[in-house]
Parts: C-alpha cells; structure tokens; sequence
C-alpha cells in the first residue's frame, strides 16, 4: 500500500490493488495486463507466466479502457466497508480479458448485458485501519454517453 496515485485522488490515497493499474500521460488509468509473447494470451491481473501455455515470456500491456458488460448483480446488502445497494459484473475486453468490477452510474432497475462501460478510478472502500480511502478499478456504465 501507499503507492502514488494521481494528484486528483488524494496524495495519501492508496490502490486496493498495486501494480495493476498506472496513470497514463492522459491522466486517465490503464489496467495493466500480460501478453505471452509465445502464444500472445492476454492476462490480467498481471502474472510472471502465461496462464495458458506457462511459458515464462510475457510482458505488460496495456489494456483497453473501454469493454462491454457480461453479467451483473445488484448486491443489496453489502459486505462491512461498501454502502448497499450497488451493482457490480464482469466485463469483457476487446483484448479477450474477463475482469471481475464494481459498476459506476447504476442507480435502480435492471442492466443491459452489452452495455459499453469505461474503465474508472474510483473510491472502492476506506481502509478499516487508517480510514483512508482506497481507490482501484471500476467501469462506469454508458461507456457511449461519456463527457469526453
Ligand atoms: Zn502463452
């Protein structure tokens, strides 16, 4: 813990995760997979050796910010630190990566499966011990009806 963030989100603020996610020269984060340069299976989170193939040779990539919906719940009651009700899913990268994310933007009712999303920053808990907040991945639904 204790990693540098961007200045936007606090300089005390900590990943949930380190080393999965950088800031790029955009200000906004990455996620950071692996690529087997053997048979060119995409990884995340990151690891010393293909998941597929074990070879060894892999090396960082950066993955795509934008992915598609899979499959979602709404949790209603929610574990110690997370603030019920709120959705989370699993997304799909173009690179063919299937990540586990809390959703951004849902406020009631059902969601789409193939809905575009956007890779965020965001506050995912506050540290139980410090009562810091920590930050790490998320994906904002409406990938399509972003500000930018
Ligand atoms: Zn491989």
């Amino acid at each position: 813990m204790g990693s540098r963030v961007h200045p936007e989100y606090g300089e005390s603020a900590s990943l949930v995760v380190d080393g999965t996610i950088r800031i790029a020269e955009d200000g906004a984060p990455v996620l950071v997979g692996t690529e087997c340069t053997n048979c060119h299976y995409v990884g995340f989170p990151p690891t010393s050796f293909c998941r597929r193939c074990l070879s060894e040779n892999v090396t960082s990539v950066d993955l795509s910010r934008e992915g598609e919906l899979r499959t979602y719940t709404i949790v209603r009651t929610g574990q110690e630190g997370f603030e019920a009700p709120y959705a989370c899913g699993y997304v799909s990268l173009p690179e063919g990566v299937r990540l586990y994310s809390l959703l951004t933007g849902w406020e009631s009712g059902g969601l789409e499966v193939g809905t575009s999303v956007r890779l965020i920053l965001d506050k995912i808990t506050v540290d139980s011990e410090s009562n810091e907040p920590l930050f790490g991945h998320c994906f904002r639904l409406g990938a399509g009806d972003a500000d930018d």
